[in-house]
């Protein structure tokens, strides 16, 4: 993968503002919960390692997706414990041991499976409900005590560490399915002889906003990186600073002049004489061709994209007088990745996780 060290277009990332909002988030939600801190795909493109080595003192674990996830966070010297939160198929359980990587599960066959292998360490178990998400999990008690019975039968092959549930709408305004699955969880959780070290529920939305429901582990993945979860739907309770800025600067600047056109397709025609300016980035850095309607910022004003958006290229409107070099943002103080997002109907989740990873990263901290 060639990251473009060497082109004007850069996501910065404050490491100030993940450490502010993991502060906010504790003093202001957290009473006993641990905090892990949820890095899955890329820290949600903000780097893993980088975000996961800058977080690791304020927190006490990490969440993933995928085993793979979970090794180069080994690989890159994190010690505090890590789950994985995807499914893991069992033949992959030894890599699991050997990088002392705790693993969800969902059924008694994984445990069977994981039983014939020869393991040297015991394997870290979190079992997921499905209480509504329908995703993954087991869904009724009979399962749920049999798993048990299976993991006290072979207390030296498995250590029960956790069980977990996921919410469906815990970023909506409507509680009523929200409690459905609290309830649903609960009486799982309630039919275990032994509950686990964690038992645990939230996510950022559940963390911010319905905290009443004890969760022994906030798994706070975009609310650390400074976005509402919600969006635009529900207000932040307490203010969080978004972590990531996008921003290039401008390579090109000429006269368009009138009736000639703008990029591919030729779909924007000059009614007038005006000035444009190139920008270095494109749909291959995740500035997808639906944003062109979002416009980028010049020393705070909004100039237009004109035509479509290029692979590596876009076109902007610019006032005469803009230099070359001038610096445009296109994520950051004048237009955050929740804006982008709602403009083509999607999530700030989305759009970050979409920043590809041919945008170099650079990491800002006022403490360093
Ligand atoms: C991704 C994920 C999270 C983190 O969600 P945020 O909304 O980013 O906080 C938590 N739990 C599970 C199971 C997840 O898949």
């Amino acid at each position: 993968m060639v990251v473009a060290y060497n082109r004007e277009v850069t996501a910065v990332i404050n490491t100030d503002n993940l450490l502010f909002n993991i502060q906010q988030i504790k003093s202001n939600c957290i009473t006993t919960q641990h905090i892990f801190a949820v890095v899955k795909a890329d820290a949600y493109g903000h780097g893993l390692e980088e975000v996961s080595k800058v977080v690791e003192s304020a927190v006490d674990g990490f969440c993933v997706a995928l085993i793979d996830e979970a090794i180069a966070l080994r690989n890159a010297g994190i010690t505090k414990p890590i789950l994985v939160m995807g499914l893991t198929p069992a033949y992959l359980v030894p890599l699991c041991v050997a990088n002392d990587v705790s693993v969800t599960f969902t059924n008694l066959e994984f445990l069977q499976e994981v039983v014939s292998l020869p393991l040297t360490k015991s394997l870290k178990v979190h079992l997921a409900v499905d209480t509504g998400m329908n995703r993954i999990g087991v869904e009724t008690v009979e399962e749920t005590l049999a798993i048990e019975h299976f993991l006290q039968q072979h207390d030296l092959v498995f250590e029960f560490e956790g069980i977990f549930t996921h919410f469906a709408t815990a970023d909506g305004e409507d509680d009523n399915k929200v409690v459905k699955q609290y309830e649903r969880f609960e009486r799982i959780v309630d039919a275990l002889s032994k509950k686990p070290k964690y038992v645990h529920l939230g996510n950022s939305a559940m963390t911010l906003w319905r905290h009443q429901f004890y969760s022994d582990i906030a798994r706070i993945g975009i609310a650390m990186y400074g976005l509402n979860p919600s969006d635009f739907v529900l207000d932040l309770p307490f203010e969080l600073k978004s972590a990531l800025s996008l921003t290039a600067q401008i390579n090109h600047v000429h006269l368009l002049k009138k009736g000639e056109s703008v990029s591919y397709g030729a779909k924007y025609i000059a009614k007038k004489d005006e000035w444009i300016a190139t920008v270095p980035i494109g749909y291959a850095d995740g500035w997808r061709r639906e944003y062109a309607g979002m416009g980028v910022y010049l020393n705070g004003m909004k100039c237009d994209v004109l035509g479509v958006i290029c692979m590596d290229q876009l076109m902007i409107r610019v006032p005469q007088g803009t230099q070359v070099g001038e610096t445009v943002e296109l994520i950051g103080k004048y237009q955050s990745a929740s804006d982008v997002a709602v403009s083509v109907g999607t999530i700030g989740y989305e759009v970050l996780c979409g920043i590809s990873p041919r945008v170099n990263r650079q990491y800002v901290s006022d403490m360093l």
